[in-house]
């Protein structure tokens, strides 16, 4: 037995639990940098309950809404420019994971006193950060509870995480309301992020009791609600578990790291635009089978916490939440399998995929 443990983050849940719980915002500081995308925190209920959060703490803000789907490198500085104009004390982070992962790669750029070259914002080695709060309007990515910024990474062609112990956000606020006008489409795709993250967790070389626990427990909640995801019928509670197994699930890779799903699932999102749990999805059956070739126990563990036989079901059930799948050419599946050979991800897997072993997951997938 040897492993590591670690989640800095105080998690605080419930309906209107920001509002409620607005004093612990206060030691973060005098001035929020709020951070969120461009709607959907207006629409959700969520940027009204921060701003009176700050307004009974005494608390001044900046809002920087400009956040886009997989958050460029431009946007991240955009908005520590913004920070630091602001004299800004701490982030705090509205939206999915593309808001939580811009905000946390700010709080790390305005922290630094020398400039940052465009060029080496994931190389760079950051020795401070502004403290970030996070509030996940999504249920999926679990960047509430990481210590990874993923940002499009154009030189690269690719996503890249910028992983850093100092981007832990400090708090997390989890209010199942936020969630419930949210589409059919992102439901699911961010449900199956989360999915995705339980299940890479289990299958890393990281796992441990602790963060399979907390994975098994996460699986659980969610295969509880995919019935009534796919016939559009989630109940308030349903709401509150996949929000629940998303947290769960982001403590499991803060721990675990993520695998070579995640790994050949940026190429899908970089140069198809598929979206982040979409492209897993598509992945993740196949993964399964080649993983179950060489660890048939570990496998079955995870299916069982979804009540399924085998991964054909696992496949079934999945299929019938993604619908009609995307095809790829071979010599796009040729270069995807390529660069994800490389993605450092890879290390991560108890059973660790060759190329062509990563090229036949994706053409069983999307060929
Ligand atoms: P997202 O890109 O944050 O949001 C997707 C869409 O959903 C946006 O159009 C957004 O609108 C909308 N939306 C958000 N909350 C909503 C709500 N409550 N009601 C209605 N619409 C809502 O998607 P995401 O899947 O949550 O995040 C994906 C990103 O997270 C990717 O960049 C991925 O790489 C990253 N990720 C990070 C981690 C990590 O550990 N840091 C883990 C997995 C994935 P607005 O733009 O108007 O807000
Ligand atoms: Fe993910």
């Amino acid at each position: 037995m040897k492993f590591a443990y670690s989640m800095p983050t105080r998690v605080v849940a419930g309906e209107g639990c920001l509002v409620e719980s607005a004093a612990a915002l206060k030691e973060m500081g005098k001035k929020a940098l709020i951070v969120t995308g461009r709607h959907s925190a207006r629409a959700n209920g969520s940027l009204d309950d921060a701003l009176r959060a700050l307004a009974l703490n005494g608390q001044g803000y900046v809002l920087f809404d400009k956040v886009m789907s997989n958050p460029t490198v431009q946007c991240a500085f955009e908005g520590a420019a913004a920070m630091r104009e602001g004299k800004c004390d701490f982030v705090l982070a509205i939206g999915g994971g593309s808001p939580m992962d811009a905000g946390k790669a700010m709080a790390l750029l305005a922290a630094r006193d020398e400039a940052v070259d465009p060029a080496a914002i994931f190389s760079t080695a950051y020795t401070a950060a502004y403290p970030v709060v996070a509030v996940p309007t999504t249920a999926g990515t679990g960047s509430e509870v990481t210590q990874y910024s993923i940002l499009t990474n154009d030189a690269a062609e690719t996503k890249t995480s910028i992983a850093n112990p100092l981007i832990f956000p400090r708090l997390a606020y989890l209010d199942p309301r936020y969630m419930s006008g949210l589409s059919q489409t992102v439901t699911v795709n961010t449900a199956i992020d989360a999915l995705s993250h339980a299940v890479e967790g289990m299958l890393s070389v990281r796992a441990s009791a602790i963060s399979d626990g907390m994975a098994r427990q996460s699986i659980e909640m969610l295969a509880g609600c995919f019935g009534p995801m796919r016939e559009g019928t989630l109940s308030v509670q349903n709401r509150a578990d996949l929000l629940c197994a998303s947290t769960l699930a982001g403590m499991v890779i803060a721990n675990t790291g993520t695998t070579a799903v995640h790994a050949m699932g940026y190429s899908l999102t970089y140069y198809k635009n598929i979206d982040h749990g979409r492209a897993n999805g598509l992945l993740l059956p196949e993964f399964l089978a080649f993983t179950a070739k060489h660890a048939a126990g570990r496998v079955q563990n995870i299916l069982a916490c979804m009540g399924l036989a085998d991964v054909a079901d696992f496949a079934a059930l999945l299929g019938g939440l993604l619908g009609k799948r995307e095809t790829l050419t071979p010599e796009e599946l040729s270069h995807y399998a390529e660069k994800a050979s490389k993605a450092g991800n890879i290390g991560n897997c108890l059973v660790r995929p060759e190329k062509d072993d990563l090229l036949a997951v994706l053409k069983a997938a999307l060929g």
